[in-house]
């Protein structure tokens, strides 16, 4: 179903739904309403308590609206009062109406405690003007003055602490895919997952606008039902950019822009490490700063405008030479092939695992070069997770802004892996405390962080402190392990491009052509890299976008066959 008709039918009449086992009765109550109501609410009939509940889940998962249940008390199985209490868990707004034989009276007015009823009405009801309408115009009337907007989009059922539910939700918000998110203790999401037939073990649980709900989802599983592309349109392109960050999305706009048939394969979401920034200052044109998220996702649509396509969820784990073609395999074994590559893969920075920890990234964590947020800590007491360089130049720097930071390191000491001159300086200022041999091993907060939980790994002693900061610098990877004997790379495992494969004048091993590396190019003839995996890049947005830019110009003159 797509999102449009999903909004249709959030917007579609609310229901009136009505159950009794007695076909003949059923079909004329449902007659009777149709002809009142049909025009403003849709009528649905059922003819068992069960019928009536599965229809119930049904528009419970598809996010429709139920204004009011007509049950009849005598049903086998399971009678009126019982459905009521059932679908009351599910529609607890929705206004209750018991069909009764005249003996039936007083268990009807017994019922009026028990399921909360509105009203009993006694059979036969004719007039209807005089006897039903009256009634459900009152009870309608009572409905609507409640608000009942209608959901249209994805929801979440999850735990708060859960790394899962956590992921999910990053998923659809570095997707650009609006939800709502219920934790699982709130009485809708206690209703959503009834509906769903699902229990608080296998959260979370996905509600696509459809109504489907998908149990602990994949990824892969969740980009598909979503809708976002995941299967390559064709098999042959003239360039395949791995990665969509900076650079991947850089590459595919002026590859799209220029005509070449592309697409951008992501593993994850479009975005990269940009996307996670709250607020990137530097970026040339935005003199206020913008939100990461916003920046790359004008960069996806710009680069699906020009014609580039944009796969999500899809892993490449292996580049193999094939004469002219480059072919690239996923995880799951599907292969795509081009006449060119650009690899923009970035880095990950290694994240910390202790507990809460994940929930909090961007909203109080922060990993690697997140020193623009140092201004928003003035005042405050800031942690910092590492006991290298990176970490020491981010205490100097947080400690200008900062009332107290404290560096949490490992290690007994800084001297085995910090410059002299750092430790030195750090040394000089008082607001800066080195606690050797501590770990964090939890974080809490309500939302964003408030406390973090550290131990001494000397005492075994714990403790739990205040604070809303804590950055992490424990080191960023460039995960290029998949490239390795395909692309040379550097000891840490960054793709040497260009005149970095030089060796005393001698291109590198295997190269075929009778030229140097283009700049950006690797290795292997017509491979490229562009942004933070490349060796010796400038990690910023702005050089990868420039060489992703760069990387196409690059690309049409190996095309050319130059
Ligand atoms: C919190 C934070 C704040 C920052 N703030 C700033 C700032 O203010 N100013 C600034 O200039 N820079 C900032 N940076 C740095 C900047 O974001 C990076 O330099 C930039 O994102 C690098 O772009 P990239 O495209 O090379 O790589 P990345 O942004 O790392 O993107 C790489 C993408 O490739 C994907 N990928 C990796 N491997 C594969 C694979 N095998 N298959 C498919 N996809 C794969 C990843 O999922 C990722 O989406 C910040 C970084 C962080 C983390």
């Amino acid at each position: 179903m797509t999102e449009a008709s999903a909004a249709e039918r959030a917007r579609s009449r609310p229901a009136i739904l009505t159950v009794d086992d007695d076909v003949s009765v059923s079909r004329a109550v449902a007659r009777d309403l149709r002809r009142q109501y049909g025009e403003r609410y849709r009528i649905v009939r059922a003819e068992s308590g069960e019928q009536a509940l599965d229809a119930l889940r049904e528009m419970k998962l598809r996010g429709d609206r139920v204004a009011v249940l007509l049950a009849d008390f005598r049903m086998p199985g399971m009678n009126g009062l019982e459905f009521l209490e059932q679908a009351m868990d599910l529609f607890p707004t929705a206004r209750r109406v018991l069909l009764t034989a005249y003996a039936d009276t007083n268990a009807a007015i017994d019922a009026i405690n028990v399921v909360d009823l509105d009203h009993y009405l006694l059979k036969p009801w004719d007039p209807p003007q005089e006897k039903l309408y009256p009634v459900v115009d009152a009870l309608l009337e009572a409905w609507a003055a409640t608000d009942h907007s209608p959901v249209a989009e994805t929801r979440v059922v999850g735990h708060r602490w859960s790394a899962r539910s956590y992921e999910v939700r990053d998923f659809l918000a570095r997707n650009q895919v609006p939800y709502r998110w219920y934790l699982c203790d709130e009485p809708e999401a206690t209703r959503l997952l009834a509906a769903a037939r699902a229990s608080t073990d296998t959260l979370p649980v996905v509600i696509i606008p459809d109504g489907t709900a998908l149990t602990d989802p994949s990824d892969g599983e969740l980009a598909d039902r979503v809708g976002l592309s995941t299967t390559p349109a064709e098999d042959f392109y003239d360039v395949v950019v791995i990665g969509g960050g900076p650079a991947g999305l850089g590459s595919a706009v002026y590859a799209a822009s220029e005509g070449l048939r592309t697409v951008l394969v992501e593993r994850m979401a479009t975005g990269g490490q940009a996307g996670q920034s709250s607020r990137i200052e530097n970026y040339l044109g935005f003199p206020d700063g913008v939100s990461g998220a916003q920046l790359t996702d004008r960069a996806r649509r710009q680069a699906v405008k020009f014609g580039a396509e944009v796969l999500t969820t899809r892993d490449a784990v292996a580049l193999a030479v094939e004469g002219p073609a480059r072919t690239v395999r996923f995880g799951d074994g599907q292969e795509i092939s081009a006449h060119t590559v650009v690899l923009a893969t970035g880095v990950s920075y290694r994240q910390l695992t202790a507990p809460g920890l994940a929930e909090f990234t961007g909203r109080g964590v922060f990993y690697g070069s997140a020193l623009t947020e140092a201004p928003s800590c003035s005042g405050q007491d800031v942690y910092i997770v590492g006991g290298a360089n990176s970490a020491g130049q981010a205490a100097m720097h947080f400690a200008r802004h900062a009332r107290r930071v404290t560096l949490t390191v490992r290690g007994p000491s800084l001297e085995a892996s910090m410059s002299h001159y750092l430790i030195q300086q750090i040394a000089a200022v008082d607001t800066i405390t080195v606690r050797p041999c501590t770990e964090v091993i939890a974080a809490e907060g309500d939302g964003h962080l408030e406390r973090l939980t550290l131990r001494d790994n000397a005492t075994g002693e714990t403790e739990t402190v205040d604070s809303q900061w804590l950055f992490v610098f424990i080191g960023a990877a460039p995960r290029t392990d998949w490239l390795d004997g395909v692309l040379a790379r550097d000891a840490g495992g960054f793709l040497l491009t260009g005149p970095d494969l030089m060796v005393d004048g001698s291109r590198p091993a295997g190269w075929t052509l009778s030229r140097d590396p283009y700049h950006l190019e690797t290795s292997v003839p017509g491979v490229f890299v562009a942004g933070d995996a490349r060796a010796e890049s400038v990690k910023r947005v702005a050089s990868a976008v420039g060489e992703g830019a760069m990387a196409i110009a690059l690309v049409h003159r190996y095309l050319a066959g130059h």
